[in-house]
């Protein structure tokens, strides 16, 4: 079996999950796991903490489906909302809950007859401006959905900050307070908050809350240790050296030949590459770990190897174990050596990295 693998450790989520619950105290968890939960495998994700969740998200209805089958009974919003008569009627009979982006859904919903009630959110863009309904349109949308026999009791007001992972931001205040304004005005349950509302702005924290990317035990902000924002990391992605070779001075690594050794050099080499998801961009230097210390990356990022300077780590043998990112290289680390974001690199995993949970 092929060593290169991600590791999901259960507790942590649990651990992330119960952080995002104590900052955010009165309101409900909305767990984000959309894009295979941001690579750690929605269906494991999901089951681990379906007891601590009120709710689940995913982007779109084929995720929801996915989790159906797996057996996930939790409510499950569809982010992006549904298309059409078919998809409509599939994601109630499957009882998820849907996102109403556009007045067209609204005036659809409002058509189509039904044998369940649909539990609705009504997005209202605050400033994101990339789906959700301006003030007159979601004002226009909550009268029309009152009263309608199809419909679940009030819709949850939702809107999404553009900003909220710049502590700094001069958006955020005013994306939530217009969002607050008209819940208040019209009674309606408000959810503001993704990871980094969670985390950075409490007057975003309302009736639901929805964590993503903190979840996983990474910081939002791309800062390089979760441990600040009291996170733990849930993947730690590991190899082992697969082969070692000496270079003398002038020698160089890999296509291009991009690195060249300026001294007697021991180069290791890795089976990991960008076909599974590590990022081709990561530049010579980008740090890998390997017997308690980091080593730098050695020439480009091919498919399925990656090569690493190892002179300045003693005593590594054929086998020895790596960590690519984890607890040690946080994943936000490598994504801005890579001119990235964690997010990026965590949901561009690709299936030939298998997952493994423990604990
Ligand atoms: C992805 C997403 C979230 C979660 O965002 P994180 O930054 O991962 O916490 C919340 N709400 C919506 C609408 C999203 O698309």
């Amino acid at each position: 079996m092929r060593a290169t693998k991600a590791i999901v450790r259960r507790s942590a989520l649990t651990h992330n999950l119960e952080r995002a619950r104590a900052l955010a105290p009165t309101g409900r968890v909305m767990a984000v796991i959309k894009a295979n939960a941001y690579g750690h495998g929605a269906i494991e994700v999901a089951r681990t903490l379906a007891p601590e969740v009120d709710a689940f998200a995913v982007a779109m209805l084929e995720e929801a489906i996915e989790l159906r089958k797996a057996g996930v009974e939790s409510p499950v919003l569809i982010l992006e909302g549904v298309e059409g008569d078919h998809d409509l009627h599939e994601a109630l009979a499957r009882n998820c809950w849907l996102m109403m982006h556009r007045e067209s859904s609204v005036k659809r919903l409002c058509e189509t007859r039904l044998d369940t009630k649909a539990t609705v959110w009504l997005k209202y863009d605050t400033g994101m401006h990339r789906l959700g309904m301006d003030r007159a349109a979601t004002v226009k949308a909550v009268e029309s959905l009152a009263g309608q026999p199809q419909v679940q009791g009030a819709p949850v007001l939702c809107t999404h900050l553009a900003c909220a992972d710049d502590q700094e931001s001069r958006t955020t205040p005013g994306q939530v307070s217009a969002a607050r304004e008209l819940a208040k005005k019209h009674r309606l349950p408000l959810s503001a908050a993704n990871s980094a509302g969670v985390l950075f702005w409490p007057d975003s924290h309302a009736d639901w809350n929805r964590p993503g990317y903190m979840l996983f035990g990474n910081c939002p902000s791309g800062h390089p240790d979760p441990s600040s924002v009291g996170l733990q990391p849930a993947m730690r992605l590991v190899s082992e050296i697969m082969a070692l070779r000496h270079l003398r001075p002038g020698e160089s690594v890999g296509y291009g030949q991009r690195w060249t050794a300026r001294r007697p050099t021991l180069i290791g080499t890795i089976p990991i590459g960008y076909g599974d998801g590590y990022p081709r961009h990561a530049p010579d230097g980008t740090p890998v770990f390997i017997r308690g210390a980091r080593a730098p990356l050695a020439g480009v990022v091919t498919m399925d190897m990656i090569t690493i300077d190892l002179t300045d780590v003693g005593g590594v043998e054929v086998g020895e174990p790596v960590e690519l990112w984890g607890e040690n290289v946080s994943v936000n680390e490598v994504a801005k050596y890579a001119g990235t974001i964690g997010y990026e690199l965590l949901a561009g995993l690709t299936r030939r990295v298998p997952l493994k949970y423990v604990d």
